[in-house]
């Protein structure tokens, strides 16, 4: 397929110079639509490690597609989580490293770049890119990427609405969970009025929030917990700052997996005082997983970015190369001067 010639791209920059004199350019959610429409067959795919936005919005479009009679394969490159397991359709999310068409398109949902599904294969496809980090890019042929909304799913529900499809209560379930998880519960600032408008819009189509609040919750196991401990033993606070950190041999006591340190990170923002924090792990081959939290003041994302990662202003994270030692010196050279400015202007606010 000659994807340079498709000629419903919305973004100016990959107009076709005709295109200029033609119609009005469309919305992203009537651009997407009508390549949804025209096409037969799509790839869905999210993010390596997949969270509970990644999986939630991609069941949901893999249903819209259903429901617009095409046909939808899910992949990801890593398991889905098993507090996410239980969503409708789950099941169907094959995991892969390798992806094989013939595609029309792939809809990539979640994706601050093309890397971030850690999926071979996908560069000969027609892309779409559907974000909403603060570092999202425009890697896509087609781009829609909105920072202001919350969850992924929020625009996915977006193009349901405006497709005309049946918000089941399947899909609306999936949907809850991208907005539950994305925000942490309602707790980060990409909370607001209209994140409740969405919540309140997918628990009258049938989502039933307490029974997913607790399967996401209520449902840690044994090996988290300790793992957890853990982490705890190891936490440390300089002024507003705090961290902590996991081994291989605290993981593998623990007898937990990486999965397990998902969210470990709250527990060290959550300290009265602290402005940010960050949370390390060791993965194989002397590589440290690396989380970031704010409470709002300080943005994550743009020392994410540096470190080679990204996300959101108040979440992010990246990969960096060990020893541990080594990527805690790194991540505090950046976090403290950050931290230090936020006293200092304080200081400035209080003269
Ligand atoms: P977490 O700390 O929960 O793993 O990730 C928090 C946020 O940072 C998520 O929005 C996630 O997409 C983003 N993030 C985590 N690791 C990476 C990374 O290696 N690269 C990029 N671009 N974003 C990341
Ligand atoms: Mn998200």
């Amino acid at each position: 397929m000659d994807h340079a010639s498709r000629s419903i791209a919305f973004h100016p920059r990959r107009l076709a110079p005709e295109a200029a004199i033609g119609p009005p350019p469309v919305s992203p959610v009537e651009a997407i639509l009508e390549l949804l429409r025209s096409g037969e067959r799509f790839l869905v795919c999210s993010h390596a490690r997949p969270d509970g936005d990644a999986v939630g919005s991609m069941l949901a479009m893999g249903m819209l597609l259903k429901q617009l009679g095409k046909q939808a394969d899910l992949v990801t490159a890593d398991p889905i989580p098993n507090i996410h397991r239980e969503l409708p359709g789950a099941e169907e999310i094959r995991t892969a490293q390798t992806v094989y068409g013939p595609y029309d398109a792939v809809i990539l949902l979640e994706c601050d770049g093309l890397e971030r599904t850690r999926l071979l294969g996908l560069k000969q496809f027609l892309l779409v890119n559907i974000d909403h980090h603060a570092t999202g890019r425009e890697y896509g042929n087609l781009n829609w990427i909105d920072r202001k909304v919350a969850s992924v799913g929020e625009l996915v529900y977006r193009l349901v609405k405006a497709a005309g499809a049946k918000v089941t209560p399947q899909m609306a379930t999936c949907l809850y969970t991208t907005v539950l998880t994305d925000t942490g519960g309602f707790c980060y600032g990409s909370t607001q009025a209209s994140t409740f408008g969405f919540a309140q819009e997918m628990v009258l189509a049938g989502a039933d929030p307490l029974l997913i609040a607790q399967k996401i919750y209520f449902t840690t196991p044994a090996s988290k917990l300790l793992l957890l401990g853990a982490a705890l033993s190891n936490l440390k606070q300089e002024g507003r700052l705090a961290w902590m950190w996991v081994t291989r041999q605290d993981i593998a006591r623990a007898a937990a997996t990486v999965e397990d340190c998902d969210g470990i990170v709250n527990f060290a923002l959550c300290a009265s005082g602290v402005e940010a924090a960050f949370f390390l792990h060791e993965l194989p081959e002397q590589r440290i997983g690396v989380s970031l939290r704010s409470k709002g003041q300080i943005n994550v994302a743009a020392i994410a970015k540096r470190l080679g990662g990204g996300g959101h202003e108040s979440a992010a994270g990246c990969t960096m190369q060990g020893p541990l030692e080594r990527a805690l010196a790194v991540v505090l050279a950046e976090l403290r001067p950050a931290v230090a400015s936020l006293a200092r202007n304080a200081d400035g606010k209080s003269d």
